[in-house]
């Protein structure tokens, strides 16, 4: 198999950072990285001055729909479906083209079905690991108020659209439901169990799902060997979803001392999501969300941010997230995924280190892909970028797309920008 590798003035492994650093790749694999000296496998690198090596960078929580306006049901019943898939396509390849050679869909059925193209290398996208179908309790976050519930639940519903939900209440339909996600080829199980802020009649702080509805779900996906990703907003939802064994948990707005020492004991990780608050408070009503959504956003906002600065105070680890589910027309959003590592920075204090192992080690984690991606590592994923300058120092860097001049996944290169570059 033919050995191709990279060096740059810096290389950041996922856990430390080694000036004047190279990867080796052998196929799809990383072979070796380390300093350029120790490196013997690679005769003839790409030597990348003024740049920054590092792992693919990971969305742990994203929902690719195809929707171009918060009109629901505008985009779900109206807007023709292969429409959706095809702006899909096109906001899978923004994303990756931002250097994000992972995502976690945490529910769209486009993902589930796109992941398929993808691992066959037909479009240009990310690695999809992808709910599908997530389960919620009749009135739960997941659940779609002002719709018919038998349009909702794709076992019953004639329409299929790009959000649906598998309704179940009692441990036995749950188990179905989780049965069922598994069936049509979920990589992971995600559940609510608190509302939130874009189901319209029920709110943030409520618990959702019964201790029995959660731990014959959780007992279905490891059963499968899958795991479980649980949209928990309100304390309550939070405590119950960690004592059900569930160890990635998002949004986390109101959690508190319980909370973050139940989290600790379970070794979860958080995903806190924090760009779809500064997005939905920035540009929510200009995109059509309605009034609700906007409002109990408002009444979020400080609340999560002072959580996620006692989880983080407390060594509780975090995942970047954006849970975009809706592109602009004119604005393109995906693409922007490194927003949550700025905002991890600004607005909970963490390093730019420290953030960029949330994009990269820790999402591995919620990704279920620990040991295979999110470090550079023999025999980790062949999944790298290289950044003009040193994100490390400055990690607005990450944000501009354009300075992400190489992206590489499984050993293929997707995006380079250098040899053009140079030849300027
Ligand atoms: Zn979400």
């Amino acid at each position: 198999m033919p050995v191709k590798g990279y060096c740059a003035d810096f290389l950041f492994t996922g856990d430390q950072v080694i000036n004047n650093g190279c990867v080796v790749y052998e196929g799809d694999r990383i072979l070796e990285a380390g300093t350029k000296g120790s490196i013997e496998k690679c005769k003839d690198p790409v030597v990348l001055k003024g740049y920054t090596l590092m792992p693919g960078l990971i969305d742990a929580h994203i929902h690719i729909t195809g929707f171009r306006s918060g009109d629901y049901i505008k985009e779900s019943l109206i807007t023709p479906y292969a429409t959706l898939v095809a702006r899909a396509i096109k906001d899978l390849e923004s994303v990756i083209m931002a250097g994000y050679t992972t995502i976690v869909d945490a529910g769209s059925i486009i993902s589930l079905e796109l992941k398929h193209a993808e691992k066959e290398g037909a479009i240009v996208s990310p690695r999809i690991i992808a709910a599908g179908y997530p389960v919620s309790q009749t009135y739960g976050h997941g659940d779609i108020h002002f719709l018919p519930p038998e349009l909702v639940d794709p076992r019953t519903s004639k329409l299929k659209m790009p959000f649906q939900i598998l309704l179940c209440d009692g441990p036995s339909e749950c188990r179905k439901a989780a049965r069922y996600a598994l069936r049509t080829g979920a990589d992971f199980i995600k559940v609510f169990t608190t509302g939130g802020i874009a189901s319209e009649k029920d709110r943030p702080e409520y618990q959702q799902m019964t201790r029995e509805e959660l731990n014959a779900i959780v007992e279905e996906a490891y059963r499968a060997h899958k795991f479980v990703h649980a949209h928990a907003e309100g304390r309550e939802g939070i405590i119950a979803a960690l004592e059900a064994g569930i160890t990635r948990i998002a949004h986390a707005i109101y959690l508190d001392e319980d909370g973050i020492s139940l989290a600790k004991e379970k070794n979860a990780v958080i995903i806190p999501t924090l760009t779809i608050i500064d997005l939905i408070l920035r540009f929510g009503e200009a995109s059509g969300l309605p009034e609700w959504a906007i409002q109990k956003t408002r009444e979020a906002q400080d609340h999560h941010i002072n959580s996620i600065k006692k989880a983080y105070k407390e060594g509780i680890k975090l995942a970047t997230g954006t849970d975009f589910f809706i592109n602009s027309r004119s604005y393109n959003v995906y693409g922007l995924n490194s927003l949550e590592i700025l905002l991890l920075v600004n607005e909970i204090g963490l390093s730019p280190i420290e953030a960029l192992k949330a994009a990269t080690v820790n999402s591995a984690y919620v990704a279920g892909l620990t040991n295979e991606i999110g470090l550079l590592k023999p025999g980790y994923k062949a999944d790298t970028i290289a950044v003009k300058g040193n994100p490390l120092e400055d990690p607005t860097l990450l944000l501009g797309p354009d300075n992400v001049h190489l992206v590489v996944k499984n050993g293929t290169v997707y995006k380079d920008t250098i040899v053009t570059n140079q030849t300027v």
